[in-house]
C-alpha cells in the first residue's frame, strides 16, 4: 500500500482541519471526561447524560451543515460520496482534534449502510437524511439475555397480523436505545436458526415498547433493558424481506466492525501520547516516572502495539480499495484494540501510583479523573463488537485453520 496521500486527499484533510479551526470553538473538550458522580441517582446521571446527548447532537448537525456528516455514503442520500480513506482521514482528524463523539454513530455506521444496501426507495427517502442531520438517533436491538455471541438463536417473536408485525420480547444492552427514535430490531418470525430471522425498523415511541437504563461499572448509563409488549409494526419496516434477517444482520455487523477498525486504533494512539505525558509530568523520589526503566519498557511495548494494529489496519483497508469484503483484518484489529486500551488504562494507574486512588473531582487527581473513567469503561472494550474470546475463535478457525471449537 502506498502510504502517501494524493493531492486530492491532501487538500480534503487540510480543508477539514481549517473547518475545525473555524467550528470547533464551542464544542472544545472541557478536559473532564465525566463528572465525578458515579454514585448519583440514576435519574441525575441520566440528566447529564442528557446534556451529553443535545451537544452531541448540535455537533452532529454542524458537521451536517459542513458537509462532513457521511463522509463515504453517496451523494444522492446526502452524503459526501468520498473514499474510504477520506473516512478514515475523517475518523483520524476528529480524534486528533479531540472533538464530541459522533451521537448517531449506530446510525452513521450500521443503520444508515444497511439502509443504503438493503433498503426501499421509500424507506431510503424516509430514513437517510433525518438521520445524516441527526434529527433522529438510532439504536441496534440485537442482542438478549440470552443471545449475545450467540446471535441467531434470539427469541423476541414478531408474528404477522395483516399488514402488521406484532412483535413480543426482551432485549438488553441497548446502547442509545433511551434517545433514540428508531431501532434496527432482529427479531425471529420462524423455526430456522438463520432462516427464521427478520429484520424490522421500529419507531422507539409506538405503544408498548419500554426503555430501562442499565447503570455501568463508570456510573454512567449508556445502554438499557428494552421490553416489547405487543408492539405493532407495519410490515413495511421490515429491511430485507422475512426471514432474510441473518443476511441484512450480517451487513450491518460487518459495516460495525469496518468502522471500529477505521477509528479506534487512532484513539488508542492519543491515548498512548497523553499516558507518555503522564509518566513525565508525575514525579517519585524527585525523578519522573518516565525515567523508569520499567515504565519505559511497557510504554514501549504498547508503541508497537499501536503500531502493529495501524498497519494491519491499512491491510484491511487495501483490501477493501481492491474492492473485496473486509477481512480478518477487523478481528484482528477489534481484539488488539480492546486490550491495548485496557492496557493503557492499567500502565497509567501503575504511573500515577497512589494518586489513581483520588476521587476524579479531586484537584489533585492527574488528569481530571480521566484515567479513572477509561480503567473502567475499558473493561467493556473486550465485551462490546464482539468478545474476544469469539474473537480469537474466528482467528483460530478462519486465519490459522485450526479445527472448529464446537
Ligand atoms: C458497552 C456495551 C454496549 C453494547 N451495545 C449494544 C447495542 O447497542 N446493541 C446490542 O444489540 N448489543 C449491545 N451490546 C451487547 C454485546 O454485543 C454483547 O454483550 C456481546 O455480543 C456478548 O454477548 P453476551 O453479553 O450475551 O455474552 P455471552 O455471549 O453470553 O458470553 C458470555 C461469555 O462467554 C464467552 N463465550 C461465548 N461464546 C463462546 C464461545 N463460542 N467460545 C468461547 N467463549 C465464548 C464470551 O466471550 C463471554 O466471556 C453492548 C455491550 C456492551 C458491553
Amino acid at each position: 500500500m502506498d502510504f502517501s496521500l494524493s493531492p486530492e486527499q491532501q487538500r480534503f484533510r487540510d480543508d477539514l482541519r481549517g473547518w475545525l479551526h473555524e467550528n470547533l470553538g464551542d464544542f472544545a473538550p472541557s478536559g473532564r471526561a465525566q463528572s465525578a458522580e458515579t454514585a448519583a441517582p440514576l435519574e441525575t446521571i441520566g440528566r447529564r447524560a442528557q446534556v451529553e446527548i443535545e451537544r452531541g447532537r448540535a455537533w452532529q448537525r454542524r458537521l451536517f451543515e459542513g458537509g462532513y456528516a457521511g463522509i463515504s455514503w453517496p451523494r444522492e442520500f446526502g452524503g459526501r460520496g468520498g473514499s474510504i480513506i477520506e473516512e478514515m482521514i475523517f475518523n483520524q482528524e476528529l480524534a486528533e482534534a479531540k472533538t464530541p463523539p459522533l451521537i448517531n454513530v449506530i446510525g452513521l455506521y450500521m443503520a444508515g449502510p444497511t439502509i443504503i444496501a438493503h433498503g426501499t426507495d421509500a424507506q431510503k427517502s424516509r430514513y437517510l437524511a433525518p438521520l445524516l442531520r441527526c434529527d433522529e438517533i438510532w439504536c441496534q436491538g440485537f442482542s438478549e439475555p440470552n443471545s449475545g455471541s450467540d446471535l441467531a438463536s434470539l427469541q423476541t417473536r414478531a408474528v404477522r397480523d395483516g399488514d402488521r408485525y406484532v412483535i413480543n420480547g426482551q432485549k438488553v444492552w441497548t446502547s442509545l436505545a433511551h434517545v433514540a427514535k428508531w431501532c434496527i430490531l432482529l427479531t425471529r418470525t420462524g423455526g430456522e436458526k438463520y432462516g427464521g430471522l427478520t429484520y424490522f425498523i421500529v419507531d422507539m415511541e409506538s405503544p408498548g415498547v419500554e426503555v430501562k437504563p442499565l447503570r455501568q461499572i463508570t456510573g454512567d448509563a449508556e445502554f438499557n433493558e428494552m421490553f416489547f409488549t405487543d408492539v405493532r409494526v407495519p410490515a413495511e419496516n421490515i429491511l430485507g424481506s422475512e426471514g432474510e434477517g441473518w443476511r441484512v444482520a450480517m451487513t450491518t455487523l460487518m459495516h460495525e466492525r469496518a468502522s471500529l477498525g477505521v477509528g479506534l486504533q487512532v484513539r488508542s494512539r492519543i491515548a498512548l501520547e497523553e499516558l507518555r505525558t503522564l509518566a513525565r509530568a508525575t514525579m517519585e523520589d524527585g525523578r519522573s516516572r518516565a525515567a523508569d526503566p520499567l515504565v519505559r519498557q511497557r510504554l514501549a511495548q504498547l508503541f508497537i502495539e499501536c503500531e502493529a494494529m495501524r498497519f494491519n489496519g491499512y491491510r484491511g483497508l487495501t483490501r477493501m480499495l481492491r474492492g473485496e469484503q473486509p477481512g480478518p483484518e477487523g478481528s484482528i484489529n477489534k481484539l488488539m484494540w480492546s486490550e491495548v486500551n485496557q492496557r493503557i488504562a492499567d500502565a497509567a494507574m501503575e504511573v500515577m501510583g497512589p494518586a489513581a486512588m483520588l476521587s476524579p473531582d479531586d484537584p489533585d487527581s492527574p488528569g481530571e479523573g480521566r484515567w479513572s473513567y477509561l480503567l473502567l469503561r475499558s473493561r467493556a472494550n473486550s465485551i462490546e463488537g464482539g468478545t474476544s474470546e469469539v474473537l480469537r475463535n474466528i482467528l483460530a478457525e478462519r486465519v490459522l485453520g485450526l479445527p472448529r471449537s464446537r
